[in-house]
Protein backbone atom coordinates (compact mmCIF):
# COMPACT_ATOMS: atom_id res chain seq x y z
CA UNK A 1 0.00 0.00 0.00
CA UNK A 2 0.92 3.59 -0.56
CA UNK A 3 1.50 5.28 2.20
CA UNK A 4 -1.11 8.62 1.95
CA UNK A 5 0.40 11.76 3.68
CA UNK A 6 -1.69 15.16 4.60
CA UNK A 7 -0.11 17.56 2.90
CA UNK A 8 0.12 16.15 -0.95
CA UNK A 9 -2.83 17.42 -3.27
CA UNK A 10 -3.49 16.91 -6.85
CA UNK A 11 -5.32 19.36 -8.94
CA UNK A 12 -7.01 19.02 -12.54
CA UNK A 13 -6.94 22.75 -13.96
CA UNK A 14 -7.73 24.05 -17.41
CA UNK A 15 -5.10 26.77 -19.00
CA UNK A 16 -8.30 27.98 -21.40
CA UNK A 17 -7.71 28.44 -24.82
CA UNK A 18 -4.24 30.55 -24.99
CA UNK A 19 -4.80 34.18 -24.06
CA UNK A 20 -3.78 34.48 -20.42
CA UNK A 21 -6.21 37.03 -18.93
CA UNK A 22 -8.74 33.36 -19.46
CA UNK A 23 -6.83 31.59 -16.83
CA UNK A 24 -9.01 31.54 -13.83
CA UNK A 25 -7.74 33.32 -10.69
CA UNK A 26 -8.26 29.94 -9.31
CA UNK A 27 -5.98 27.82 -11.38
CA UNK A 28 -3.46 31.05 -10.57
CA UNK A 29 -3.82 29.98 -7.16
CA UNK A 30 -2.95 26.50 -7.71
CA UNK A 31 -0.06 27.01 -10.38
CA UNK A 32 1.62 28.95 -7.41
CA UNK A 33 0.80 26.96 -4.45
CA UNK A 34 2.27 23.51 -6.29
CA UNK A 35 5.33 21.87 -6.21
CA UNK A 36 4.66 19.77 -9.42
CA UNK A 37 3.11 20.65 -12.79
CA UNK A 38 2.58 17.78 -15.01
CA UNK A 39 0.69 17.67 -18.45
CA UNK A 40 1.58 17.68 -22.54
CA UNK A 41 4.95 19.71 -23.30
CA UNK A 42 2.96 22.64 -25.07
CA UNK A 43 0.66 23.10 -21.93
CA UNK A 44 3.52 22.81 -19.70
CA UNK A 45 5.33 25.23 -21.36
CA UNK A 46 2.95 28.03 -20.86
CA UNK A 47 4.08 28.05 -16.75
CA UNK A 48 7.02 29.97 -15.35
CA UNK A 49 9.54 27.77 -14.21
CA UNK A 50 10.72 29.02 -10.46
CA UNK A 51 12.77 27.80 -7.59
CA UNK A 52 10.96 24.67 -6.07
CA UNK A 53 9.01 23.58 -9.22
CA UNK A 54 8.96 20.56 -11.13
CA UNK A 55 8.08 20.96 -14.77
CA UNK A 56 6.82 17.17 -16.21
CA UNK A 57 5.72 17.34 -19.75
CA UNK A 58 5.16 14.51 -21.89
CA UNK A 59 3.81 13.41 -24.75
CA UNK A 60 0.43 13.70 -25.81
CA UNK A 61 -0.33 10.02 -26.27
CA UNK A 62 0.30 8.65 -22.61
CA UNK A 63 -2.69 10.25 -20.33
CA UNK A 64 -3.47 7.79 -18.26
CA UNK A 65 0.52 6.77 -17.48
CA UNK A 66 0.81 10.72 -17.01
CA UNK A 67 -2.34 10.51 -14.63
CA UNK A 68 -1.05 7.84 -12.68
CA UNK A 69 2.17 9.41 -11.95
CA UNK A 70 0.57 12.43 -11.09
CA UNK A 71 -1.69 10.27 -8.49
CA UNK A 72 1.49 8.86 -6.75
CA UNK A 73 3.34 12.32 -6.79
CA UNK A 74 0.07 13.23 -4.31
CA UNK A 75 0.38 10.59 -2.67
CA UNK A 76 3.89 11.12 -1.56
CA UNK A 77 3.00 14.32 -0.05
CA UNK A 78 3.83 16.59 -3.38
CA UNK A 79 1.51 19.39 -4.48
CA UNK A 80 0.28 18.22 -7.87
CA UNK A 81 -1.06 20.38 -11.23
CA UNK A 82 -1.76 18.46 -13.86
CA UNK A 83 -2.59 21.19 -16.82
CA UNK A 84 -4.70 21.02 -19.96
CA UNK A 85 -5.58 23.51 -22.24
CA UNK A 86 -9.26 25.07 -22.05
CA UNK A 87 -11.13 22.56 -19.56
CA UNK A 88 -9.63 19.97 -18.46
CA UNK A 89 -13.09 17.95 -18.48
CA UNK A 90 -13.59 18.62 -21.85
CA UNK A 91 -11.96 15.90 -23.93
CA UNK A 92 -8.83 16.07 -21.35
CA UNK A 93 -6.69 15.29 -18.52
CA UNK A 94 -9.83 15.14 -15.83
CA UNK A 95 -11.45 11.55 -17.68
CA UNK A 96 -7.57 10.13 -17.34
CA UNK A 97 -6.82 11.06 -13.42
CA UNK A 98 -10.36 9.62 -12.77
CA UNK A 99 -9.42 6.33 -15.07
CA UNK A 100 -6.05 6.40 -13.18
CA UNK A 101 -7.72 6.64 -9.55
CA UNK A 102 -10.05 3.77 -10.67
CA UNK A 103 -7.32 1.27 -11.28
CA UNK A 104 -5.09 2.40 -8.28
CA UNK A 105 -5.23 1.36 -4.81
CA UNK A 106 -7.95 1.97 -2.42
CA UNK A 107 -5.86 4.73 -0.05
CA UNK A 108 -5.43 7.11 -3.34
CA UNK A 109 -9.82 7.54 -2.60
CA UNK A 110 -8.37 9.65 0.29
CA UNK A 111 -6.30 11.69 -1.48
CA UNK A 112 -7.28 15.73 -1.84
CA UNK A 113 -8.36 15.40 -5.39
CA UNK A 114 -9.82 18.92 -7.45
CA UNK A 115 -11.18 19.94 -10.69
CA UNK A 116 -10.49 23.68 -11.69
CA UNK A 117 -12.79 24.57 -14.80
CA UNK A 118 -10.94 26.72 -17.77
CA UNK A 119 -12.46 28.25 -20.49
CA UNK A 120 -12.83 25.53 -23.46
CA UNK A 121 -11.97 26.49 -26.50
CA UNK A 122 -15.80 25.87 -28.03
CA UNK A 123 -17.10 28.85 -25.47
CA UNK A 124 -14.06 30.89 -26.68
CA UNK A 125 -14.27 30.31 -30.24
CA UNK A 126 -18.11 30.98 -30.12
CA UNK A 127 -17.93 34.34 -28.28
CA UNK A 128 -15.36 35.64 -31.50
CA UNK A 129 -17.93 34.56 -33.73
CA UNK A 130 -21.08 35.54 -32.38
CA UNK A 131 -23.38 33.76 -30.52
CA UNK A 132 -23.68 30.05 -32.73
CA UNK A 133 -24.34 28.15 -29.63
CA UNK A 134 -27.36 30.02 -28.41
CA UNK A 135 -29.66 27.68 -28.68
CA UNK A 136 -29.28 23.51 -28.47
CA UNK A 137 -26.21 22.25 -29.58
CA UNK A 138 -23.85 18.95 -29.20
CA UNK A 139 -20.58 19.08 -28.67
CA UNK A 140 -18.30 16.36 -30.74
CA UNK A 141 -14.72 15.32 -30.57
CA UNK A 142 -14.12 14.36 -34.46
CA UNK A 143 -10.74 12.04 -33.88
CA UNK A 144 -11.52 8.32 -34.04
CA UNK A 145 -8.73 7.88 -31.72
CA UNK A 146 -10.72 7.12 -28.72
CA UNK A 147 -13.83 5.55 -30.49
CA UNK A 148 -14.65 3.99 -33.95
CA UNK A 149 -15.76 6.70 -37.08
CA UNK A 150 -18.51 4.60 -37.87
CA UNK A 151 -19.96 6.52 -34.31
CA UNK A 152 -18.85 9.93 -35.22
CA UNK A 153 -20.92 9.49 -38.11
CA UNK A 154 -23.82 8.46 -36.73
CA UNK A 155 -23.62 11.16 -33.55
CA UNK A 156 -23.54 13.92 -36.71
CA UNK A 157 -26.27 12.70 -38.55
CA UNK A 158 -28.79 12.51 -35.58
CA UNK A 159 -27.02 15.48 -34.14
CA UNK A 160 -28.03 17.49 -37.25
CA UNK A 161 -31.11 16.09 -38.22
CA UNK A 162 -32.35 16.63 -34.31
CA UNK A 163 -31.74 20.30 -35.33
CA UNK A 164 -28.63 20.88 -32.66
CA UNK A 165 -25.72 23.48 -33.64
CA UNK A 166 -22.59 21.73 -33.34
CA UNK A 167 -19.20 22.19 -31.61
CA UNK A 168 -16.18 20.29 -33.11
CA UNK A 169 -12.67 19.31 -31.02
CA UNK A 170 -10.12 17.49 -33.28
CA UNK A 171 -11.65 18.25 -36.55
CA UNK A 172 -9.15 17.30 -38.87
CA UNK A 173 -5.64 15.86 -38.50
CA UNK A 174 -2.69 14.93 -41.36
CA UNK A 175 -3.12 11.35 -40.01
CA UNK A 176 -6.87 11.57 -41.24
CA UNK A 177 -7.35 13.76 -43.83
CA UNK A 178 -10.50 12.75 -45.92
CA UNK A 179 -12.88 11.97 -42.64
CA UNK A 180 -13.67 16.10 -42.24
CA UNK A 181 -14.55 15.95 -46.37
CA UNK A 182 -16.78 13.04 -45.33
CA UNK A 183 -18.43 14.61 -42.03
CA UNK A 184 -19.22 18.01 -44.27
CA UNK A 185 -20.89 15.53 -46.46
CA UNK A 186 -23.21 14.29 -44.06
CA UNK A 187 -23.60 18.00 -42.32
CA UNK A 188 -24.65 19.03 -45.67
CA UNK A 189 -27.29 16.17 -45.57
CA UNK A 190 -28.63 16.22 -42.09
CA UNK A 191 -28.69 20.20 -41.73
CA UNK A 192 -29.03 21.26 -45.12
CA UNK A 193 -26.41 23.26 -47.74
CA UNK A 194 -27.41 26.98 -46.43
CA UNK A 195 -26.56 26.40 -42.59
CA UNK A 196 -23.93 28.15 -41.59
CA UNK A 197 -20.08 26.35 -40.28
CA UNK A 198 -17.71 28.79 -38.41
CA UNK A 199 -14.08 27.74 -38.73
CA UNK A 200 -12.51 29.21 -35.51
CA UNK A 201 -8.38 28.70 -36.02
CA UNK A 202 -5.88 30.15 -33.02
CA UNK A 203 -8.86 31.46 -30.96
CA UNK A 204 -7.32 34.15 -28.62
CA UNK A 205 -4.34 34.10 -29.73
CA UNK A 206 -1.99 36.69 -32.25
CA UNK A 207 -2.58 34.44 -35.30
CA UNK A 208 -6.29 33.57 -34.78
CA UNK A 209 -8.46 33.49 -38.10
CA UNK A 210 -12.42 32.95 -38.20
CA UNK A 211 -14.41 32.36 -41.45
CA UNK A 212 -17.47 31.60 -42.13
CA UNK A 213 -19.45 30.37 -44.95
CA UNK A 214 -22.43 28.11 -46.03
CA UNK A 215 -22.06 24.39 -45.47
CA UNK A 216 -22.02 24.38 -49.75
CA UNK A 217 -19.04 26.29 -49.39
CA UNK A 218 -16.83 24.57 -47.10
CA UNK A 219 -13.88 22.62 -47.65
CA UNK A 220 -12.02 20.02 -45.47
CA UNK A 221 -9.20 22.64 -45.68
CA UNK A 222 -10.55 24.96 -43.70
CA UNK A 223 -10.03 22.99 -40.56
CA UNK A 224 -6.85 21.45 -39.31
CA UNK A 225 -5.68 20.12 -35.35
CA UNK A 226 -5.70 23.96 -34.34
CA UNK A 227 -9.66 25.12 -35.56
CA UNK A 228 -13.07 25.00 -33.48
CA UNK A 229 -15.62 24.17 -36.29
CA UNK A 230 -19.50 25.26 -35.07
CA UNK A 231 -21.81 24.38 -37.38
CA UNK A 232 -25.42 26.10 -36.70
CA UNK A 233 -28.81 24.99 -36.70
CA UNK A 234 -31.04 26.29 -39.67
CA UNK A 235 -32.24 29.40 -37.71
CA UNK A 236 -28.66 30.21 -37.42
CA UNK A 237 -27.91 33.61 -39.25
CA UNK A 238 -25.15 36.42 -40.24
CA UNK A 239 -25.74 40.12 -38.94
CA UNK A 240 -22.43 41.95 -39.91
CA UNK A 241 -19.84 39.73 -39.21
CA UNK A 242 -21.25 38.65 -36.44
CA UNK A 243 -22.94 35.25 -36.42
CA UNK A 244 -25.92 34.30 -33.94
CA UNK A 245 -28.86 31.96 -33.47
CA UNK A 246 -31.65 32.91 -32.02
CA UNK A 247 -32.75 31.77 -28.46
CA UNK A 248 -36.21 30.42 -29.38
CA UNK A 249 -36.58 27.10 -31.80
CA UNK A 250 -38.85 27.07 -35.10
CA UNK A 251 -42.30 28.03 -34.14
CA UNK A 252 -42.09 29.21 -30.64
CA UNK A 253 -40.92 32.79 -31.51
CA UNK A 254 -41.50 35.60 -29.21
N1 LIG B 1 -9.60 20.54 -23.27
C1 LIG B 1 -9.56 21.37 -24.47
C2 LIG B 1 -9.83 20.58 -25.73
C3 LIG B 1 -8.77 19.54 -26.07
S1 LIG B 1 -9.05 18.80 -27.63
C4 LIG B 1 -10.60 22.50 -24.33
O1 LIG B 1 -11.45 22.44 -23.41
O2 LIG B 1 -10.56 23.44 -25.12
C5 LIG B 1 -8.04 19.81 -28.67
C6 LIG B 1 -8.87 20.54 -29.69
O3 LIG B 1 -9.44 21.71 -29.09
C7 LIG B 1 -8.12 21.09 -30.89
O4 LIG B 1 -7.94 20.10 -31.89
C8 LIG B 1 -9.03 22.19 -31.38
O5 LIG B 1 -10.13 21.66 -32.09
C9 LIG B 1 -9.57 22.74 -30.05
N2 LIG B 1 -8.82 23.92 -29.57
C10 LIG B 1 -8.10 24.02 -28.43
N3 LIG B 1 -7.60 25.28 -28.28
C11 LIG B 1 -8.02 25.98 -29.37
C12 LIG B 1 -7.84 27.33 -29.80
N4 LIG B 1 -7.15 28.22 -29.08
N5 LIG B 1 -8.40 27.69 -30.98
C13 LIG B 1 -9.13 26.82 -31.71
N6 LIG B 1 -9.34 25.53 -31.35
C14 LIG B 1 -8.78 25.12 -30.19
Amino acid sequence: MTQVTESGWLVVAGLGPGEEALVTQEVRDAIDAATDIVGYIPYVKRIAPRDGLVLHASDNRVEVDRATHALEMAAAGRRVVVVSSGDPGVFAMASAVFEALEAGPNDWLELDIRVLPGITAMLAAAAQIGAPLGHDFAAINLSDNLKPWSLIESRLRAAGEAGFAMAFYNPRSQSRPHQFAHALEILRAACGEDTLISFARDVTKPTQEITTVALKDARPEMADMRTMVIVGNRDTRAIGRHVYTPRYAEGSAP
